[in-house]
């Protein structure tokens, strides 16, 4: 199950052992495998994708190929060299791989994925919404089926109208000490969100950094919750070795970010059956600060089929089902809910016009 993923000739890969899923996949060492993201499988639906797909220890096709003396490479995951014209092939392979900055001037070997439909299948959604648990879900906190977002700054709206949460989830602009291409906010005015005002029984799930690995418990605390378990997320490249060369951490590389889970009053109970998830995750990075949606599928097992909130949002993070994105980078707003859309039109008249 197991494979070697490295090119023999170089880097950090030397130890890589390659977890068998493709990102964002089931089976990322997380223990699931009941709840929503499972059940009875429809007699009449297309066989489900495969969970699970092995990286060939050859790495490339070409290799594979010449190792199994067969005309076909076998069907594990395979990646090929993109070789750019600046690119030498003898200077071995970048150390950021697809997370390289500078791949139009980097002289280091890229890899891409060399695979078709057949091998690779598209990654099951982090979890599926389920009527039947919103239903069990308690009134206030119930969820519906539509995606919803609202385009403000956090800061100044209020956040009251919005209701009650089952889980409200953050990805905060910490200040963290160094440059970064966004607007961050003050301590202050970190502690001072109404986050309390979100939820009676809930969970928080926090994105901290840095220095914010204390700041961000002070905010539990300021905001009313005690802190009830905290989820490493181990963070690998395309290759699928832990991410050794990043370009944060001064005392040591940092290969992974940490989530906390805050709890407050007595938030609903998981479904009948389901297991606790486990609290490391191995993802593969994204987009710079984007954080993997297995996050939503925990979120989803923890607190069944009610409504979540995730503050500061970008556009990436819209469009789950049951979810409420609200952020200062977000397009416009989409508000389904018509008890949610009138508290808003109230309190922001000039709002209405933004809407989809
Ligand atoms: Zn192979
Ligand atoms: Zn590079």
């Amino acid at each position: 199950m197991f494979a070697r993923a490295s090119p023999s000739d170089d880097v950090a890969h030397e130890d890589a052992r390659v977890r068998a899923a493709p990102r964002g996949g089931q089976g990322q060492g997380q223990g699931q495998g009941s709840g929503p993201l499972s059940g009875s499988p429809s007699p009449h639906a297309a066989p489900p994708p495969r969970a699970l797909t092995r990286f060939c220890a050859h790495l490339t096709k070409p290799a594979c190929r010449a190792a199994r003396g067969a005309a076909e490479a076998c069907d594990g995951v395979h990646f090929k060299e993109v070789l750019f014209p600046h690119t030498q092939a003898s200077a071995g392979q970048c150390h950021f791989l697809q997370d390289c900055r500078f791949q139009h001037s980097c002289r280091f070997v890229h890899w891409s994925l060399d695979h078709d439909a057949r091998t690779f299948p598209p990654d099951p959604p982090p979890f599926e919404f389920s009527p039947e648990a919103a239903l069990r879900a308690p009134a206030p906190l119930r969820a519906i089926p539509d995606a919803q977002w609202i385009s403000c700054d956090v800061r100044a709206f209020d956040l009251r109208l919005l209701g009650s949460f089952g889980v409200v989830l953050l990805d905060p602009p910490w200040p963290i000490g160094i440059d970064l291409p966004y607007d961050t906010m003050s301590d202050r005015e970190m502690r001072d969100l109404a986050i309390g005002s979100l939820q009676t029984d809930g969970y928080v799930f926090l994105w901290v950094t840095g220095r914010a690995m204390e700041l961000g418990r002070d905010c539990l605390r300021a905001w009313g919750y005690r802190r009830v378990a905290e989820l490493a997320w181990v963070k690998v490249n395309q290759l699928q070795s832990v991410i050794r060369t990043g370009r944060t951490g001064h005392w040591l590389n940092h290969s992974k970010e940490h989530l906390l889970i805050g709890a407050k009053g007595h938030p609903p109970p998981r479904a009948p059956g389901q297991r606790p998830d486990c609290d490391v995750l191995v993802s593969e990075v994204r987009e710079s600060s984007r954080k993997p949606d297995e996050v939503l599928g925990v979120a989803e097992r923890l607190s069944p089929g009610t409504r979540k909130l995730e503050l500061f949002a970008r556009q990436h993070n819209v469009g789950w089902p049951g979810w409420i994105a609200v952020g200062n980078q977000l397009e416009n707003d989409r508000i389904v809910d018509e008890a949610l859309a009138k508290r808003i039109d109230e309190a922001y008249p000039e709002r209405r016009g933004r809407r989809v």
